[in-house]
């Protein structure tokens, strides 16, 4: 049985087919990496699962049910969370303001001057204490560093309680020490039974982390394997397509 199902994904941009009939199958409490080159539409399908994006075609099944998501409030009430690629920080709001914002379906959380701001601001020292951070959660979001404004995204889309979180190149601008907090982090939610989606092309990661592997070409889907069975060359012949053999013409 499996937590997350996306069966036959097609997307296309104008003047692109960014998915053709993609498949993905992620397994309870596992680590599935998803590879491919840039531009094999990892972020794309990503972005059709967190409902950023329409699919053309294709449905999504959580648990065995299908389910519609059209934008990712959706998403969330789904159990779906998603770090994305390209960070989006409001820099002048406060590290706990950043936390929130986002955080909840907006009809849950209403506007922001009815937030208790008390509450706020523990709620947010706990969930980035989880994390083994203890930044000045009043303090503006500029005053972090680009790393640790991504472990403030980390902590949020951790914080929903989700079922499935999406981290789409999570680690490009993480220090050693914060990737470790997030590997860390990501085995005691395995544990917990959540289910992650991991986008990295960093080989040493994906062989650290990962249960399982699905690989895309060109908006196409290659397959799903067993990461353990995978050597760091197969995984680059079928990301970019040639025999075994001859990876390095
Ligand atoms: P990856 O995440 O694997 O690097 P993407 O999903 O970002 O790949 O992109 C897949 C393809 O879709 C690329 O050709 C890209 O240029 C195109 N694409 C992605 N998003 C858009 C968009 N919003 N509008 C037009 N084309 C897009
Ligand atoms: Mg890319
Ligand atoms: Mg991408």
């Amino acid at each position: 049985d499996f937590k997350l199902e996306m069966k036959n994904v097609s997307k296309s941009f104008p003047g692109v087919k960014a998915l053709d009939n993609v498949q993905l199958s992620v397994r309870p409490g596992t680590v599935h990496a998803l590879m491919g080159e840039n531009g094999a539409g990892k972020s794309t399908l990503m972005k059709c699962l967190f409902g950023i994006y329409k699919m053309d075609q294709g449905e999504i099944l959580l648990d065995g049910e299908k389910v519609e998501i059209n934008n990712p409030d959706e998403a969330m009430e789904h159990g779906v969370a998603m770090v994305h690629q390209e960070l989006q920080p409001v820099l002048a709001r406060s590290v706990a303001e950043n936390m929130y914002l986002g955080r909840f379906p907006v009809h849950k959380l209403g506007p922001l001057q009815v937030i208790d701001h008390n509450k706020m601001h523990k709620e947010t020292e706990k969930w980035l204490s989880e994390l083994g951070l203890d930044y000045n959660v009043k303090a503006p979001l500029s005053s972090l560093s680009i790393g640790q404004m991504q472990m403030v995204e980390i902590a949020k889309a951790v914080s929903h309680d989700a079922k499935v979180i999406i981290f789409d190149e999570p680690t490009s601008s993480l220090s050693d020490k914060e990737v470790e907090f997030l590997f860390k982090v990501m085995g005691d939610l395995k544990k917990k039974g959540v289910s992650m989606i991991y986008i990295s092309h960093k080989m040493d990661e994906i062989k650290r982390i990962s249960d399982d592997i699905t690989i895309m070409r060109d908006g196409t889907y290659v397959g799903t394997w067993r990461a353990e069975d995978m050597t760091t060359d197969q995984i680059i012949a079928r990301m970019v397509g040639r025999e075994l053999n001859n990876i390095y013409p």
